[in-house]
């Protein structure tokens, strides 16, 4: 079946990104809702046909750590992008304090396996891990967006990111950012990032007193200073540990997927029951913009 924009009923903006808005709408033909992202780039037809035919892959993407794809379409040069709707959000929405360790768990190993998951079944590699690009649903369950399976997509995207929260490996940064040779490695250190964040609620990187324009001075922190940590009080040592493997400066050093979904962090709240519906549901109730 065929997506089309006809088929929406009550769209209202649930988010904006650097390329445009996403809209919460309810499909007609199918009655679900679903969430509708509108990508606005500078393409001809024949590029944006391009675009359309690497996204179909992920018709077969279905894992539960990956946001469901419905479909894309585009209309002018606008792409629109058709996934399953989450009523959280982001992961950056649900954290100002501290993620308790036990949910950020279950988060860390969503996350993994996730983007296992990519790699394993379509050789993909994310290549945007970050708090963002992260949704929780009423369930509590964690689910991987905007990952990078369209080539075309990336090179036009890439041309445009702007930003000074930089989640990229000291190893990308050195390389002038360049895609090759680009592996999984630097997604775990990504992963690593995110993950510090949550602890605390913020970018682990300095900002403070920095003029915007300093994005130089954090690319050189990332590259030339120690690696973000945990604080002690608050997280186990086998959570500290799982953070910390993932950012060892040498991607050599880092563990692979299957080592981190092994690691007794992750083993120990994967047996223990984490109330990840009811964190969730408080995250929704706590939101300014529920209603
Ligand atoms: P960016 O370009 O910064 O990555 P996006 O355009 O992907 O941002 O998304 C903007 C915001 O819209 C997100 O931070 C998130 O809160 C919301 N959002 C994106 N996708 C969904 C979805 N599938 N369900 C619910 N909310 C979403």
């Amino acid at each position: 079946y065929n997506i089309k924009m006809g088929d929406f009923d009550s769209r209202c903006e649930i988010g904006r990104g650097q390329f445009g808005v996403v809209s919460k709408v309810f499909h007609r033909p199918t009655k679900v809702i679903m969430a509708l992202k509108e990508i606005r780039l500078q393409l001809d037809e024949l590029q944006l046909n391009q675009i359309l035919m690497e996204l179909n892959v992920l018709h077969e993407a279905s894992s539960p750590y990956i946001v469901d794809f419905y479909g894309a379409f585009f209309i002018e040069s606008c792409v629109y992008y058709c996934m399953e709707y989450m009523e959280c959000g982001s992961l950056d929405n649900m954290f100002h304090v501290g993620c308790p360790e036990d949910v950020l768990a279950r988060i860390a190993y969503s996350m993994v396996s996730g983007l296992k998951f990519l790699k394993d079944k379509f050789n993909i590699i994310h290549r945007d891990v970050k708090p963002t690009n992260v949704l929780v649903n009423s369930s509590g369950e964690i689910k991987l967006c905007d990952f990078g399976v369209s080539g075309k997509l990336n090179a036009s995207l890439a041309k445009t990111r702007v930003g000074c929260e930089n989640y990229m490996a000291p190893e990308r940064i050195k390389s002038g950012a360049s895609d090759q040779g680009y592996t999984v490695q630097s997604d775990i250190w990504s992963l690593g990032i995110s993950l510090v964040e949550m602890t605390t609620g913020k970018y682990p990187y300095p900002l403070n007193g920095r003029p915007t324009t300093s994005v130089f001075l954090i690319m050189q922190d990332i590259i030339n200073g120690p690696a973000p940590s945990v604080d002690t009080e608050n997280y186990s040592e086998e959570c500290r540990d799982f953070i910390s493997r993932c950012l060892e400066k040498d991607p050599n050093d880092r563990p692979s997927y299957a080592q981190l979904l092994e690691h007794p962090y992750l083993v120990r709240y994967q047996n223990t029951h984490v109330d990840m519906t009811g964190w969730a549901q408080n995250a929704l109730r706590s939101s300014p913009s529920s209603s």
